[in-house]
């Protein structure tokens, strides 16, 4: 069990982020938010894929004009996610000028660096911070060195040039993101904001950068954190550098949500982010959303694919069944199921998993021993071997998890 650090905790809707909650898995639409129709099936699709809280652009008036009917259309399909408004440059404006919209978003993303030049810097955030106060809502303090606040970096650079021997330009950067995140949030409680009220972001895309910027800001306040890389990039690259960065900070007790900002292909699914996510908090033991299923990679011991596919066949067969299991079956998102290759590993392996099965390599008698509970339940042979496993898996999940008798770990 990590050992989290103390934040106090923020209310969002009916979620909560920080403290001792559970690390909170959060995603953002990519449709124009004035089309309400495309807009309302994607967040639909991300909570149905897990995501627990969804951002959403808010960058025109008719994308301002459009939240109130979205929101309706989620709650008329008993969709409870709360959704975040994602404010840039004109923020304060479409906040005092459509109240609906104000008051129906669960959440406003505030990016200081895009609030406004000089005096309107401060007038602007001060405009959202009222709107925030008048309808009880939490803000996020969402700093991007995309956009830094270009008067706090300039200064921080010109107080760097002054100094006998100046740091790094790169560290005073660092600087700037930390400063503009801790004092936009001080502002904001100057404001009368409560400090329960604020959670705080600082995204970069560079690994190191994410994990030095995060562990300066953890050490320096108690608002809870929401943790992600700007800017991951796609495929591969994206998922890795992602879980990278996030996985440090995550393991040393950092961060409240996180959301993996993937770029998808066209046409691509924009759930992955979400499962990606989950799927890194549940590889760090953090959380569990579903049941995992591990299958070895395959090597010269194993000509066939086979076990590749039975290991295909048992992961479609837990997604099709995981609505259902985790409705009727509580704690089966912890069952860990594995499919191994040939006899090195696989008896082995599948005796540490909850239920495994060991299939014949070359050479080997063809037969697939089944493990369940560490000990060897029976060996099944011949052309049904996937089709019997999956029902010994069945029964197995409707044994173990029926309600009352299963212990659910604590977390
Ligand atoms: S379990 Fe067997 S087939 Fe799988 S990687 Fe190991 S040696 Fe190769």
């Amino acid at each position: 069990m990590i050992d989290r650090r103390k934040t106090v905790t923020v209310k969002v809707g009916d979620v909560c982020v920080g403290s001792e909650h559970a690390i909170v898995v959060q995603s953002m639409t990519n449709t124009d938010t004035a089309d309400i129709e495309s807009t309302v099936l994607q967040v639909g699709q991300l909570f149905e894929a897990g995501s627990e809280l969804v951002r959403v652009t808010v960058n025109t008036e008719e994308a301002a004009r459009a939240i109130p009917e979205i929101v309706h259309r989620l709650e008329e399909q008993g969709l409870q996610v709360p959704i975040i408004g994602d404010f840039h440059y004109n923020g304060h404006l479409l906040l005092t000028r459509f109240p609906e919209c104000a008051e129906k978003l669960h959440k406003y993303r505030i990016n200081p660096g895009n609030v406004g030049m000089g005096r309107h810097h401060d007038e602007n955030f001060k405009q959202m911070i009222e709107v925030a106060l008048e309808y009880h809502k939490p803000i996020r303090i969402g700093v991007n060195w995309g956009s830094l606040d270009q008067r706090l970096l300039v200064e921080l650079m010109d107080s760097n040039a002054r100094l006998p021997e100046p740091r790094e330009a790169h560290q005073v950067l660092m600087d700037a993101m930390v400063r503009s995140a801790l004092e936009s949030a001080q502002l904001a409680e100057e404001y009368g904001l409560p400090h329960d009220h604020i959670i705080l972001s600082a995204k970069v895309s560079a690994a190191p950068d994410l994990i030095e910027v995060y562990r300066r800001l953890s050490g320096l306040c108690d608002y809870p954190l929401h943790l992600g890389l700007t800017e991951a990039g796609m495929g591969t690259r994206g998922v890795v550098v992602s879980t990278a960065a996030v996985s440090v900070l995550l393991e040393q007790g950092i961060g409240d949500t996180i959301r993996i900002s993937l770029t998808p292909s066209p046409g691509g699914d924009r759930t992955e982010e979400v499962s990606v996510a989950q799927q890194i908090l549940q590889s760090l033991q953090i959380r569990s959303f579903s049941p995992q299923v591990s299958a070895c990679p395959g090597c010269g011991r194993t000509t066939s694919t086979y076990f590749q596919e039975l290991s295909e066949d048992i992961e479609r067969h837990v997604k099709v069944k995981l609505s259902h299991w985790k409705n009727t079956y509580p704690g089966v998102e912890r069952l860990k199921v594995a499919v191994m290759g040939c006899i090195v590993n696989g008896p082995g392996e599948s005796k540490h998993a909850d239920i495994g099965i060991s299939l014949p390599g070359t050479g080997e008698d063809p037969k697939a021993p089944v493990y369940m509970d560490g000990k060897h339940l029976k060996t099944l042979k011949g052309p049904r071997i996937a089709k019997e496993f999956l029902e010994i898996l069945d029964e197995y999940v409707s044994k173990r998890y029926a309600q009352g008798v299963v212990e659910i770990d604590s977390e």
